[in-house]
């Protein structure tokens, strides 16, 4: 889960990472109050999950309330990258002396984690690794030491970084890594990490991703969940516990398996379709699930054809079909639907879809067929009427 840069704030703060107090509001009267509150010359922050904010106009330093207040009605509701702003972050403008560039993450390919550091900061980073890529320093941390305060030393040292503010850095650095591993963050990253010029350091933007899988561990994370930007299907799936992403297509997917759902997706793709969503079962794809699948696909307006791509291992697919014929029992769909059973046990299983002998209902044998004739339903374009 991305967390919104206030929410990140919060998470850093609560690691010991400096950050500059404020609150996060979506009326524009609130803002000139926090704003007063913290003291001008304030800066009030677009909350969107997408970078670049600044450029396109989303954060805005202010003098007075007369420009709080203009600041505001301009920056909520402003569209940044396809983001609505529905909130903003005020804080008190800091002065800023230099900017840096901090994060940890995951190196899949090294299978341990990364640290970088730059002294050029405040700008996107990809942009630093292309033009200058000598600017980042990079060191992988086994998990057995952690980040060190030595191991910080060392980092910051090779980073060109003011010797003054050597020590405020690799602090943070350490607490950064606190945040990540005992936080169970997928990514922490400060951009920029400020110095002022009294030559405090400090973080003035926040980049958080929490692992999802660790959720079961910080009942405290549920705050961050109530405001996540979800859609109305992707709520309801999350409801039902399915493993959900809405897209914009006419295709209803439905796989067993992440892998599998990735490949129909490229498949319905390949066959001159387009997905409306991807939808993992993942293992034991039994009625209950099978229903709530169905239901939150039929909530999809878009839907015009639905594809089940299903390949039966220890999962049988005469099970599978005796799910799906449940399911339909529940759900009255509003789209025809193709099911593609394969693996252990699929002439059974296909044979129980047959047997239920409606006009809506298509059985295939193969992936490709099977998204052939799903997007070939999904462009006719049946009406709902015609669905059993
Ligand atoms: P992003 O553009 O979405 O990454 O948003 P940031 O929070 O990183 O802010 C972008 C830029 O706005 C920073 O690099 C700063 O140059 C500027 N900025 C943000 N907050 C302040 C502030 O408190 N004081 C000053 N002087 N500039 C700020
Ligand atoms: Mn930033």
């Amino acid at each position: 889960m991305d967390l919104y840069e206030y929410q990140g704030k919060q998470f850093f703060a609560s690691y010991g990472i400096p950050t500059s107090p404020g609150d996060v509001t979506s009326s524009p009267e609130r803002v000139v109050e926090i704003a007063t509150e913290v003291g001008y010359p304030a800066v009030v922050k677009a909350q969107v999950q997408v970078g670049g904010r600044g450029k396109a106009g989303g954060i805005k330093l202010v003098s007075n309330p007369e420009e709080a207040l203009a600041a505001a009605r301009s920056i909520l509701g402003m569209d940044i990258k396809g983001h609505t702003v529905k909130k903003v972050w005020v804080e008190h403008a800091s002065d800023i002396a230099a900017e840096y560039y901090a994060s940890i993450t995951l190196d899949r390919s090294a299978k341990e984690d990364l640290v970088m550091l730059s002294e050029q900061g405040g700008v996107e980073i990809e942009s630093v690794a292309q033009s200058n890529p000598e600017a980042i320093v990079r060191r992988h941390i086994n998990p057995i030491d952690g980040l060190t305060l030595e191991i910080a030393r060392e980092i910051v040292g090779a980073s060109g970084i003011p010797s003054d503010v050597h020590e405020g850095v690799a602090e943070i650095l350490v607490k950064l890594y606190e945040a990540y591993s005992r936080g169970d963050a997928d990514l922490v990253e400060i951009n920029p990490l400020i110095v002022t010029p009294e030559r405090k350091v400090h973080a003035l933007d926040a980049k958080v991703t929490l692992d999802d899988n660790a959720f079961y561990r910080h009942p405290e994370w549920d705050e961050f969940r109530s405001a996540e930007e979800l859609d109305g299907r992707e709520r309801l799936a999350k409801d039902r516990g399915l493993n959900y992403i809405g897209l914009d297509g006419s295709v209803g997917i439905i796989a067993n398996g992440a892998g599998l759902a990735m490949s129909t997706l490229d498949v319905v793709n390949q066959v001159g379709g387009s997905a409306a969503n991807f939808l993992d079962l993942g293992g034991g794809a039994g009625a209950d699930v099978m229903t709530a699948a169905l239901e939150v696909i039929n909530t999809d307006p878009n839907v015009r054809a639905v594809m089940v791509n299903i390949f039966g291992g220890i999962t049988r697919c005469d099970d599978v079909a005796r799910g799906i014929v449940n399911a339909l029992e529940k759900v009255t769909l509003s789209s025809p639907i193709v099911i593609r059973l394969d693996g252990t046990n699929a002439p059974e299983g296909r044979a129980i879809i047959s047997d239920l002998n409606s006009e809506a209902i298509f059985v295939e044998s193969t992936m490709i067929g099977a998204a052939r004739r799903a997007v070939e339903l999904a462009e006719k374009g049946v009406a709902s009427g015609d669905i059993r």
